[in-house]
């Protein structure tokens, strides 16, 4: 195995959000403060100046110029130092020179930001789609308002207040504990990617259990022991990756091929071949940036959990 360091994706964010702290002020501070950055997002991708060093941290100036009269009303929070850095949506049509809109997923792939400020636009991309989908009351249809500078929404007729959902997503290595282990792959998937079985905690169910329950459903394999790894931010739109290992007795696999196109088991030899590129029939695991990556580096090196 390479002993180059990998980097989890969108996990790093630093800042001090003080949500419960904001008061009626705190948006007009932070617009206020000289060392304020504002990240801007255009349908789901990012304006970045520095052509292929991306920097996408613009002045207040800067950002009201290319908003108008489309106010800045989330606050993701402040740097160490005291730097607020706050985001907002732009509808992308006529970009400044010099700058260039990147995708979320190219920037955590090729590691084109510090691990800090990658946090920092998931936490914003996160936030912008749950403002955007969050616009009316679910109890009584009227506007809401964004309140407590973007950490929470009041609905302006019954005054109901909804606060930023995380969507639970159970991802699991499972392992038979004798160094082999499953993967699938979804038909989307790129071309010789395979990669963890893994779906959406349901309601009333525990990380356990959904773990136990997505891997009968798409493998027909019966999970013993199940152990948290780690978890990753994935805000395409809302989610949080929960990595766990799984262990499931050795037995034939019988997939979901409304799921799954293929699944079976992989050694441990295999999985590490498919890690360093170097798989004899071209099979890859996901990039480095991803928390599946990650789980199958454990495993490739022998450290899953029990
Ligand atoms: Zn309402």
């Amino acid at each position: 195995m390479s002993d180059a360091p990998i980097r989890l994706g969108y996990a790093a964010n630093a800042l001090r959000r003080d949500g419960e702290l904001r008061t009626d002020t705190s948006l007009g501070q932070a617009l206020g403060h000289p060392q304020a950055r504002v990240y801007l997002a255009a349908r789901g991708q990012w304006l970045c100046g520095g052509g292929e060093a991306p920097d996408p941290g613009f002045s207040v100036a800067e950002a009201q110029a290319l908003l108008g009269s489309s106010p800045i009303e989330i606050l993701l929070g402040h740097e160490e130092a005291g730097a607020p850095r706050l985001v907002a949506g732009i509808d992308g049509s006529d970009l400044p020179e010099g700058t260039a809109l990147w995708d979320l997923r190219t920037l955590g792939m090729r590691e084109l930001l510090s691990p800090e400020v990658e946090g920092d636009l998931a936490q914003g991309a996160h936030l912008l789609n749950w403002h955007d989908s969050a616009r009316f009351c679910g109890r009584c249809g009227a506007p809401t308002v964004s309140e407590a500078a973007g950490f929470r929404r009041r609905c302006t007729a019954c005054g109901h207040v909804v606060f930023p959902r995380t969507d639970p997503v159970s991802i699991m290595l499972v392992h038979d504990g004798e160094g082999r282990c499953v993967l699938g792959r979804q038909p989307h998937f790129a071309p010789g990617m395979w990669s963890c079985l893994a779906g959406f905690v349901e309601a009333g169910e525990t990380l356990e259990d959904a773990v136990r329950r997505e891997t009968l459903e798409e493998a027909g394999l019966v999970v013993e022991a199940v152990r948290y790894h780690s978890s990753q931010p994935w805000p395409f739109p809302g989610s949080l990756m929960i990595g766990c290992m799984a262990k499931a007795p050795q037995s034939p696999i019988t997939f979901d091929a409304t799921e799954l196109e293929a699944c079976r088991w992989f050694d441990r030899t295999e999985v590490q071949a498919m890690l360093e590129h170097r798989h004899p029939d071209g099979l890859v695991a996901p990039a480095r940036f991803t928390i599946a990556h990650h789980l199958l580096a454990a495993f490739a090196s022998g450290r899953e959990l029990p």
